[in-house]
């Protein structure tokens, strides 16, 4: 390796900075792509990663103004040309800086560390590990097959199996394997929240040993996360157990990368670098020919498309789908009940025969889940006697009700009219937004219930679970911990219950209000909510002994929508079909893919007028340049529309959405599209905005 004087380095710089992240400096020391230096930055020094060397002076500045490199960390070894690509990649298919995204990528304490420091930590670090690991219980058939047939192909893997099929123990033999065929291997297991299954750690560690699984998620301490961190990045981690931003660990020998619940929305990472962990999951196991295998009991329809069969003149996904329908054991699936709320007296939360079943249930001494599912939906206006609601005459959506201003609005084409003083259908004056909280629910029940005892004698105990109730530290684990131990007879809560916990003692789950998502202005509001509900009645007769007893409730004033029939059936492949049809119709994702271009001001106008400078200049641009004039027929740019939560701390918010069936195009598109917003924003008329930035797939529109 020969001394270079001049290279790139990859550093901290505002998102949307025109020189992306990279900074040419004069290096004093020998360094190689990957490594960390310090270097100064305006008047700090910062922490950077070597990005190129380059053979001349930078030509954009005189020789006197480059700075000099004021260190490199010693000891560790660069980052790998692989986790400089994905570092990459993720800069420009999310369009933020790279230097944003490889520093974010980094743990915080690394900036602060001495070359001593570090010497230290590094010595602490054992060196070698190969890994002890406790046998797994005898595989089931379906187990057996699905891990004969990763052992045969490449993937990407799709793994839809039931919930309770033993999914997990599939991950853990599948990690065994890898760890036992390849001397260094390192596998990477993805989950969307470790706080919400603290028995997935245990279990890992359980099995692989506490030495050899590193945890990566936000809940830990600055310390805690260098050390996982280094420990992946020397290798002696040999698994990382982690949510979204683990996707960015440095993992030289990775070999095996599995997302769990892959279509779990907190794979997207929701500010900064809007990236999708579980795609990204897909583009490093290329980059680094390790197998991914994405499971799911619901998988995301991105995945369930990609993984379709081949079928007549269409060859088929590129993912291999994997199968286990079955329960473990002899556990069956929870009975599905629909409860017809039109049949009910008017304005009843509980039905008479819910109310009834949970009475009986408690008085057995078992356990009841009421599940009440708000969050993320947009109400929509809704007229009780005729059944109207506010759909919109131009797109397959429902117009979102704007409370500020008192309109309907189509978040697809922009269709905008004030709401209506009484029902356009029937004319009822009574026409209502749908929706209804969590804490109201517990209340009514604790009144609906106050005379039933448990069979010891003692009243009733009902507790609710949600993001008000889960605030502070430790709150989340003692809560879970006093249903797991039976103190509690009625749990009642948001999303946060469904999710993949281990309750021996439920037999009955109650979706209370689940209408709400069947018309709401999110395209994925369906989708989601059949994975909820299918989610939950999984925590259902987990004990194969109560699993023949064991119910799903549904209370709707819809128990003919398909969603509900297809829940019936517990068939996810029937749903995914019907509402795969619908995108197709629509061209929405996964048949076209989107991006939101979103900006804030202090006026909703002022946020429009620069979303719509933006596109009406692209458009003349591309448009006038042949070489470019096709892109303007492959991408639809939609005029600009307010968002739904559209005024957050008094900054008014609008957003513009791009469509195109080819990601390729659309991503051209976005390149075009972020040089007219540096002309654009300069223009002193759009002085009054904030700010600017771009969601690629956007997991909510
Ligand atoms: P999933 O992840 O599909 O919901 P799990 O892997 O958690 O399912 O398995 C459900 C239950 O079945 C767990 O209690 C697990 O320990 C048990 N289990 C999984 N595989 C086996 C097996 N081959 N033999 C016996 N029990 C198993
Ligand atoms: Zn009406
Ligand atoms: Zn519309």
């Amino acid at each position: 390796m020969s001394t270079h004087h001049w290279i790139d380095v990859a550093v901290q710089t505002p998102a949307h900075s025109q020189v992306g992240g990279l900074l040419s400096y004069r290096s004093p020391f020998v360094v190689q792509p990957g490594q960390l230096v310090r270097v100064p930055l305006g008047k700090r020094d910062v922490l950077g990663v070597v990005w190129a060397l380059r053979d001349t002076a930078p030509a954009d500045m005189p020789e006197s103004a480059v700075r000099d490199v004021l260190g490199v960390l010693e000891g560790l070894a660069p980052l790998d040309p692989a986790w400089r690509q994905l570092v990459q990649f993720s800069a420009q298919y999310y369009q933020r800086s790279l230097g944003e995204v490889a520093l974010s990528a980094l743990p915080p304490q690394l900036r602060d560390l001495s070359n001593e420091q570090l010497a230290r930590r590094l010595k602490k670090q054992n060196t070698e590990r190969t890994v002890q690991t406790t046998p797994g219980p005898a595989l089931s058939d379906e187990q057996s097959a699905v891990l004969a047939q990763m052992a045969s192909g490449s993937g990407p893997f799709l793994l839809f199996g039931s919930t309770g099929s033993g999914k997990t123990e599939v991950y853990l033999q599948a990690v065994e394997r890898m760890l036992t065929t390849a001397p260094q291997a390192q596998a990477l297991l993805m989950v969307p929240e470790i706080n919400l299954t603290p028995q997935l750690e245990e279990r890992v560690q359980a099995r692989f040993g506490a030495d050899a699984v590193v945890s990566m998620h936000s809940g830990m301490t600055p310390a805690q996360r260098l050390k996982g961190w280094l420990a992946a990045h020397a290798g002696h981690a040999r698994i990382v157990l982690g949510t979204r931003m683990a996707i960015f660990a440095s993992m030289p020998h990775l070999k095996l990368i599995v997302v769990d619940e892959e279509h779990d929305p907190s794979y997207k990472q929701q500010e900064g670098a809007r990236y999708s962990a579980r795609d990204l999951a897909v583009y490093r196991g290329r980059l680094q020919n390790a197998p991914v295998l994405l499971a799911s009991a619901t998988p995301s329809l991105e995945s369930w498309h990609l993984s379709r069969p081949a079928h007549d003149d269409d060859p088929g996904g590129r993912y291999q789908r994997l199968l286990m329908p079955s329960r473990i054991g002899t556990g069956l699936l929870p009975k599905v009940r629909r409860v017809d709320m039109n049949k009910q007296p008017r304005r009843t939360v509980l039905s008479a025969p819910l109310v009834a079943a949970l009475q009986e249930r408690v008085e057995r001494g078992e356990q009841c889940m009421l599940l009440l599912n708000r969050r993320g939906y947009a109400p929509v206006l809704h007229c009780a006697d005729c059944g109207w609601k506010s759909e919109c005459q131009h797109c397959s959506a429902f117009r979102v009700f704007h409370k500020i201003d008192r309109t309907l609005r189509c978040h697809h084409c922009g269709l905008t009219e004030r709401v209506p003083r009484a029902c356009p259908e029937c004319g009822n004056a009574d026409i209502a937004p749908i929706g209804r909280g969590t804490e109201q629910l517990e209340e009514h029940l604790g009144e609906l219930l106050a005379h039933v005892k448990r069979p010891d004698g003692a009243p009733i105990r009902i507790a609710r679970i949600d993001a008000d109730t889960t605030r502070l530290k430790g709150a989340l684990e003692s809560q879970l911990a006093s249903v797991h131990s039976g103190e509690v007879d009625i749990l009642v809560g948001t999303q946060m219950i469904a999710k993949g916990h281990d309750f021996r003692r439920i037999t009955l789950v109650a979706a209370v209000n689940p209408d709400t998502a069947l018309f709401s202005s999110d395209f994925r509001a369906p989708e989601r909510l059949f994975a909820l509900l299918m989610q939950a009645a999984g925590r259902a007769g987990r004990e194969a002994a109560q699993s023949a007893s064991s119910e799903m409730w549904v209370q709707t004033f819809h128990p003919q929508h398909a969603l509900f029939e297809a829940l019936k059936k517990h068939d996810y492949p029937a749903f995914a079909a019907s509402e795969l049809a619908e995108r197709t119709a629509a061209d929405l994702p996964p048949i076209s893919h989107q991006a939101l271009l979103r900006a804030d001001a202090r006026t909703q106008e002022a946020a429009q007028a620069l979303l719509n400078a933006a596109r009406e200049t692209l458009e003349a641009q591309l448009s006038a340049d042949p070489a470019t004039a096709d892109l303007v027929m492959q991408v639809s740019v939609y005029p600009a529309v307010p968002m739904s939560m559209q005024r957050v701390a008094d900054v008014e918010r609008a957003q513009m959405l791009l469509e195109s069936p080819s990601r390729m195009a659309l991503q051209k598109m976005l390149w075009h599209l972020h040089s007219v917003l540096h002309q654009v924003r300069s223009q002193p008329e759009h002085k009054g905005v904030i700010r600017w930035l771009v969601d690629v797939d956007p997991q909510a529109i």
